[in-house]
């Protein structure tokens, strides 16, 4: 549609970042334009109402950045997930495998309720690796997934296949 094609004429290709044989997808262009970062976020505060959520997660660092005026925009409190060592306060943590070696995401642990519904914001789906570990930290602090949502899916890397046992039947929105 038309949001799709807004979206997409404002992400740029940069190819071999951050290294060789990568084509990294840069929405720099798209966050220095209000036309289409607005739109961006009225979209995604859409899914917020459609899907119920009562918090928005953003993933560090790019997830942060289309996160938070949604959770404005929609009225709800924004959350962050964080490299580990970032948090000062308690935190849960959670790590995944990577293509070569693992990582570790955190939360803090007081950060949601039980109970509550969550929605998940990212800029990139790639592996789908850091949205899955995202999804049991928020199940480990007892709240609940309404769902997962990206600006951009790189299909090739069956990023959703590796989501969906985590999703357990809530949906991944790809812009
Ligand atoms: P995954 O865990 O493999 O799904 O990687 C997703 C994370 O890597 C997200 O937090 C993205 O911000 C980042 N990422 C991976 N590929 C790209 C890209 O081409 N552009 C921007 N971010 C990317």
């Amino acid at each position: 549609g038309e949001l799709r094609e807004l979206l997409l004429s404002k992400i740029a290709d940069v190819p071999d970042y951050p290294k060789p044989g990568v084509m990294f997808k840069d929405i720099t262009p798209l966050l220095a334009d209000p036309a289409a970062f607005g739109a961006l976020t009225d979209a995604l505060a859409g899914l917020c109402e459609q899907h119920g959520a009562d918090k928005v997660v953003g993933l560090e660092a790019r997830g942060f950045i289309l996160a938070a005026p949604v959770a404005v925009r929609a009225g709800l409190g924004f959350v962050p997930v964080r490299k580990a060592g970032k948090l000062p306060g308690t935190t849960l943590g959670q790590s995944y495998e990577l293509e070569y070696g693992s990582a570790e995401i955190e939360m803090h642990a007081d950060a949601l309720s039980p109970g509550e519904r969550v929605l998940v914001i990212d800029d990139v789906l790639a592996t789908g690796g850091t949205a899955d570990a995202s999804l049991q930290l928020i199940r480990r602090a007892g709240a609940e997934v309404a769902g997962v949502a990206v600006l951009m899916e790189l299909g090739f890397l069956a990023g959703r296949r590796r989501l969906e046992p985590g999703l357990k039947g809530a949906p991944l929105e790809a812009l």
